[in-house]
């Protein structure tokens, strides 16, 4: 049985050593973001070459263990969209991610 969820669009990814990641955009199915306090990107793969990536999918936000963000609500992203990639600490992060 096949699911349609409504997610939030992963509408852009910088990390193009990703094997989900085609022209800068994250063509997963669904992301998973955080290591508890910390909106990193759980999905990131490093790109072997070996690995087909559907590039018609646009990926979403199938969860996010970051509480402490304004967008997140019970452990889903909110948000209407985000972009990932490397911020300041030099970590592939959500770069929506906001406390207030
Ligand atoms: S959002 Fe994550 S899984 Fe998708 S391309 Fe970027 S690093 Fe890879
Ligand atoms: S915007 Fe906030 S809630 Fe949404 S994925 Fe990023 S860190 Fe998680």
């Amino acid at each position: 049985m096949k699911m349609t969820v409504e997610m939030p669009a992963v509408n852009g990814c910088s990390i193009k050593e990703c094997a989900y990641n085609i022209n800068e955009r994250c063509h997963a199915k669904a992301i998973t973001i955080g290591h508890s306090s910390i909106p990193g990107c759980d999905t990131f793969l490093e790109n072997s070459g070996s690995m087909h990536v559907d590039g018609k999918l646009i990926a979403g936000v199938g969860a996010c263990k970051v509480s402490d963000c304004v967008h997140n609500v019970e452990l889903e992203c909110g948000a209407d969209e985000i972009s990932v990639g490397i911020s300041g600490d030099q970590v592939i992060n959500c770069l929506t991610y906001a406390t207030h």
